[in-house]
């Protein structure tokens, strides 16, 4: 299948913009940063709050673990390419120890509240805000020919006391090919969309508005993760035993997929549950909002193809509403 939007976004670009492994990095000087403080740690890199010497302007250092050479070109174009873009973190510089040959990203700093802090007190104008902010972030990469394929709260870094929301961590972004079959390994486990789930490789950049979708649920019914699967089998489980199995099988035969056998022994059969199951008195000032509930609804879909696109969820009336 093929991207309802923006599917010739690479095609219609010179090859340097998407040929990642013919980049030729430029490395910056090392000795203008100074580490202060470890703020955390990755699968692919320990992180480090840090100062710019030359102007005393505090940033980010992203030190990357050995990881494929490609990988590392990857996650730098695209920054490069999406530098300067709306919500998208600013790539400020490029080193590299002059031994080790470890490579560091420099970024700007965001003064990030943690979510599990931040979420619980959202209330319906912040999720309108601030996924408004995500998803400018989200259909500005597309438009861009890439996917981000790693959204969930911990890539999404918001300073409530400037409103200020940034979409991080590109490592796992790609450039969209029509006709191109991608790797079902990517985003974390609790917001991989179906398609990853039955292995179906030719997906496109709506798997973002998959995780975007979950992500609001999990805030409007307080229930975080939403889908909280304990590996990646059970995840499909999660999500089957909300939009039920009927409908996934529907998906798997309109795309030829076989689920594969792993699932046999515990994916039972499950009738759809309609969203108003989630509401209860801890969530009811959220989820008692029709609007919000038809965003979940038009963006937790099993068919990438039907989810509501970047823009065309900013458009939805939920945003409008107050
Ligand atoms: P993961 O394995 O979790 O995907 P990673 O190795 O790809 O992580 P990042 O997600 O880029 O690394 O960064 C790790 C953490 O460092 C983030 O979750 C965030 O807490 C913090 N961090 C990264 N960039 C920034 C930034 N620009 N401003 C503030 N904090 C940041």
């Amino acid at each position: 299948s093929v991207a309802r939007v923006y599917a010739d976004a690479n095609e219609i670009r010179p090859r340097e913009y998407w040929d990642y492994e013919n980049y030729k990095i430029e490395w910056g000087n090392i000795a203008n940063y100074e580490i202060i403080s470890k703020i955390g740690r990755g699968k692919y890199s320990e992180v480090f709050t840090g100062v710019n010497v030359l102007n005393n302007e505090p940033c980010v250092i992203k030190v990357l673990k050995p990881v494929k050479l490609k990988k590392i070109h990857r996650e730098i174009k695209i920054l490069k390419n999406l530098t300067g873009g709306p919500n998208i973190i600013r790539l400020y510089d490029l080193i590299q120890d002059h031994n080790s040959k470890i490579p560091a990203l420099i970024f700007e700093k965001i003064n990030n509240v943690d979510f599990r802090v931040l979420y619980p007190k959202f209330t319906l104008d912040d999720i309108r805000y601030y996924f408004t902010q995500l998803l400018r972030a989200l259909d500005y990469s597309h438009s861009m020919g890439i996917m981000h394929r790693d959204v969930k709260p911990q890539n999404i870094m918001i300073d409530p006391l400037t409103k200020t929301l940034k979409l991080i961590d590109w490592g796992l972004a790609e450039f969209y090919h029509r006709g191109m079959d991608f790797n079902v390994r990517v985003a974390s486990r609790y917001h991989k969309g179906p398609e990853l789930l039955i292995n179906l490789q030719q997906y496109d950049y709506s798997l973002d508005l998959w995780s975007v979708g979950a992500m609001i649920a999990a805030i409007v019914f307080k229930k975080e993760p939403f889908f909280k699967g304990d590996s990646n089998t059970d995840q499909l489980v999660k999500i089957a035993k909300v939009l039920g199995t009927d409908d996934l099988h529907k998906y798997c035969n309109r795309y030829g997929i076989k689920l594969s056998s792993d699932y046999d022994d515990i994916l039972m059969t499950y009738p759809r549950k309609p969203w108003r199951h989630f509401i209860n008195e801890n969530n009811r000032h959220l989820s008692e909002n029709p609007a919000v509930i038809d965003l979940i609804d038009h963006l937790v879909k099993y068919d990438h193809q039907e989810r509501l696109t970047a823009k065309e969820a900013m458009a939805h009336p939920f945003f409008r509403g107050s």
